[in-house]
């Protein structure tokens, strides 16, 4: 959360999701009607609210809650909590949501929300009573049966405890099925917090092999230690990969010899950030992304590889833990370099897909172990890559223009078999 974005050029989320989308609608020949359904949100909301301060004193906040599409089902996607949410950008990122769930397969349309907020700056009461305020607010939208909330950027399993909570206040009766991302004791899944990560990781692996690169000794920079980066960098450290870079919102460290992500971690949590770890050089986000590196993962915020530092960039492979890192001009350099870029909605998808796991858990009040759930989420990832990139290989694309015209294919099939109402 809060790396402060490489570019200075003002960027446009919601432009780049209709850049991404038009590619894929052209290279399916998707006709007028279904293109310019798929181009437009189904429906959004916008809420301003008060909240009461620790001080006594009153501040109104904005959010938002998004739907693009319900073609496939109820719509699912996370909640963000941050100083620069804006609707464009949840518009962009509930779309995005879509052809993520549209590309693993998960029986979900797409939705986002964001509250336009510091939590840094807010305390534990504070922030529980935004959210619940918030959750009351959207109330009219989410639910089991028709729009599940995740944990995104700034919101946490706390967090959606206390949307579950507030939702089965207003119920009479505890609905645990209303979000995705919980505590455990309250009917979260078994692995979820590590899915977003895991599933990076198992990409990762899945390109290294399919471009016949050694998974041990692959030297791995990873931008952004949050849940995604942390996870992804320990899981990757596991199967043999030298994390050479990690770095957080106030900056990275570097070593070329390994660093320990589990080491890393421990001093993240004593010292409030991993810069000043011991026996690493001082990196800046920035340097981060042109480090030598065979594997980079972006795991912070959106639009940090741009058309301006794409030329430097020196990994073979980019794998998007964060959602919209890339903007479509970089993709288009990393694409002439022969850079392989895994599209965050393939590359992230892990904690959407075990977000459903908790979901059909939480519906049948019958939870699986563990084990269960990380060879689930092995096979969907697999598979899904395998998927992507036979499309990719057969049309001649790239692998996000793969991804997107596998997923954009499957809405506009079921969109074209229900049909237009009345
Ligand atoms: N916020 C996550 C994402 O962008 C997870 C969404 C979910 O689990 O519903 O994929």
């Amino acid at each position: 959360m809060g790396v402060k974005a490489v570019n200075t050029v003002r960027h446009d989320p919601w432009q780049a999701a209709l850049t991404q989308f038009e590619h894929a609608a052209d290279l399916l020949s998707l006709k007028r009607g279904v293109r310019e359904f798929l181009r437009h949100p189904k429906r959004e909301l916008t809420v301003h609210f008060p909240v009461q301060l620790e001080d006594g004193s009153v501040e109104v906040f904005t959010g938002y809650r998004v739907h693009h599409s319900t073609v496939l089902g109820p719509t699912k996607g996370g909640i963000r909590y941050h100083p620069s949410v804006t609707l464009e950008e949840i518009r962009a990122f509930a779309m995005l949501m879509t052809w993520k769930c549209a590309v693993v397969g998960l029986p979900y349309g797409g939705a986002k929300g964001g509250v336009v907020c510091d939590p840094k700056l807010m305390s534990s009461t504070e922030l529980e009573h935004l959210t619940r305020r918030y959750a009351t607010e959207i109330g009219i939208l989410i639910g089991p049966e028709s729009d599940i909330p995740a944990p995104d950027m700034g919101t946490t399993p706390q967090v959606m405890a206390w949307i579950m909570d507030t939702y089965s206040m207003h119920h009479g009766y505890s609905v645990p099925a209303v979000v995705t991302g919980k505590p455990i004791s309250i009917g979260g899944s078994a692995g979820r917090m590590e899915a977003t990560g895991r599933g990076v990781a198992i990409v990762a692996r899945e390109t290294a092999r399919h471009l016949g690169m050694q998974l041990a000794g692959a030297r791995v920079a990873v931008q952004g230690f949050g849940n995604v980066g942390s996870t992804a960098a320990q899981t990757l450290r596991a199967e043999g990969c030298r994390i050479v870079a990690i770095s957080d919102s106030r900056g990275g460290i570097h070593n070329d010899r390994g660093l320990d992500p589990d080491d890393v971690l421990q001093h993240k949590q004593q010292a409030g950030r991993v810069a000043g770890y011991p026996g690493a050089d001082a990196v800046t986000n920035e340097q981060l992304l042109e480090l030598p590196c065979d594997i980079l993962v972006p795991a912070a915020v959106e639009a940090q590889i741009t058309a301006d530092n794409a030329p430097r960039i020196k990994a073979r492979i980019v794998v998007e833990g964060a959602n919209a890192p890339t903007l479509p001009e970089a993709d288009a350099v990393l694409r002439e370099r022969r850079i392989f870029v895994v599209p965050d909605i393939l590359a992230n998808a892990g904690g959407v897909i075990v977000s459903y796991f908790e979901w059909v858990q939480d519906l049948q009040s019958f939870f699986w172990s563990e084990e269960e759930i990380n060879e689930r989420l092995e096979r969907i990832m697999v598979r899904s890559f395998r998927e992507v990139l036979a499309v990719s290989q057969d049309k001649q694309v790239d692998l996000r223009t793969g991804a997107l015209a596998r997923a954009v294919g499957r809405v506009a099939e079921a969109l074209v078999t229900r049909g237009i109402y009345p």
